[in-house]
């Protein structure tokens, strides 16, 4: 397993988590199972958003003994008063959920004390204008909560919340699907319905720009919906030309900026399984590239940090490279910030280029990789 900061918070996940909600309603037995693939291949990051007593009680039962070993995203605000899936910001019905959570889970602290589901603006005055963001900030003065988190699927919100300076991590919707919906749309929609292709033209900016601010502020992400509802693992449901697979989907996560874990839903151990096989994955099995290309022929001329380029002769992790240049191009602070500091510790730079083309002639996106190597060398004065 290989693991990342998440952030500040002095914690390192492994870069597969689990999301637990698929585990919903299965038995304990299964419940187990997968955890235990899970933890027995180094995962030690769980979602747990669910409000149901049964699966969480599941869930406790089976990490009893190893607590220490795991850590738990758990919500804030997720209910099931209408018997589904539900938001609360109400403080009597967030603090009655949260407590069950602990005593459900057999714990008396949650590392991520997540503020659940901030889509909207009026979402957003209620849980940072409100009682709710003051006691979220107690239970973690308490020890409650080692840190605080917060998901959205809207990157407008998204990069309000991280600007509040409050959250100290970001749980939000990341595949190559909802990347190229434009950031106005509720991606969740697409869960019960078609993409809607022709919008679909390029990685929408407002969420490449998110992904840049959250690594420039240190603020890692921890993806859901890397598998898009399941639907891009489906030749039947998939946007793209064909399926991707998990591995594509988890590298996809995995490459973009800020991203600390890819949270995937596995409901078996044959799934938890093949999602951690990604790890001993040769790079042309993670290689999702193809997918994205066949959306759209003008697609061209942005870095997905896909690595397809590699070989490069002079050792540059062009990836690498493109992506902290996207960071220092979006802000200049970021060059003296710690994006200058990641770009000083690769063990080549932009200044190495040799500008022998044989990456342009292999990206797939048309990108000026030379160009951009003599940009990050003037940027990053490296
Ligand atoms: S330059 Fe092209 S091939 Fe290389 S990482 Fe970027 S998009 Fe991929
Ligand atoms: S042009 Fe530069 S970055 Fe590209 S492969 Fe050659 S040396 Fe590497």
């Amino acid at each position: 397993m290989r693991y990342r900061a998440l952030g500040n918070t002095g914690m390192q996940a492994s870069v597969i988590g689990l999301g637990a909600e698929h585990l919903d309603g299965k038995s304990y037995e299964i419940v187990k199972e997968t955890l235990d693939t899970a933890t027995e291949n180094g995962v030690n990051i769980v979602d747990i958003f669910m409000p149901g007593h049964d699966i969480r009680q599941k869930l406790g039962k089976a990490l009893r003994g190893r607590r220490k070993e795991m850590i738990i995203q758990g919500h804030l605000g997720s209910s099931d008063v209408n018997q589904q899936y539900d938001i609360s910001r109400d403080m009597p019905t967030v603090k009655k959920y949260f407590d069950n959570l602990l005593v459900d889970l057999g714990t008396d602290y949650i590392d991520i004390g997540m503020l659940f589901f901030i889509d909207t603006e009026d979402h957003f005055d209620a849980v940072f204008h409100s009682e709710f963001i003051r006691y979220a900030q107690q239970l973690k003065q308490g020890g409650t909560i080692r840190a605080i988190g917060a998901s959205s699927h809207n990157p407008v919100i998204a990069r309000k919340i991280v600007e509040t300076g409050v959250v100290e991590l970001l749980m939000f919707s990341i595949n190559p699907a909802f990347d190229m919906v434009p950031a106005n749309t509720d991606v969740l929609d697409y869960l019960s319905k078609d993409f809607e292709k022709d919008t679909m033209l390029k990685i929408d900016e407002k969420r490449a720009e998110l992904y840049r601010l959250c690594e420039q502020r240190n603020i890692p992400i921890t993806v859901m919906k890397t598998f898009g509802g399941g639907k891009l693992l489906s030749p039947q449901y998939t946007p793209f030309a064909s399926a991707l697979t998990p591995k594509q989907c988890i590298h996809y996560a995995l490459t973009r900026p800020g991203v600390a874990s890819a949270l995937v839903g596995c409901q078996s151990r044959v799934e938890m399984l093949e999602s951690i096989s990604y790890l001993n994955s040769p790079e042309e099995e993670l290689d999702f590239t193809a997918a994205i290309s066949s959306m759209n022929e003008d697609f061209k001329g942005s870095c997905v940090y896909c690595n397809h380029c590699l070989p490069c002769p002079s050792n540059i992790d062009i990836a690498a490279v493109n992506k902290y240049l996207d960071i220092a191009l979006a802000d200049q602070t970021a060059v003296v910030k710690g994006i200058g500091q990641h770009y000083r510790e690769l063990s080549a730079h932009g200044s190495d280029c040799i500008e022998c083309g044989n990456c342009e002639s292999k990206c797939p996106f048309s990108v000026s990789i030379i160009h951009n190597m003599k940009k990050a060398a003037e940027v990053f004065s490296v």
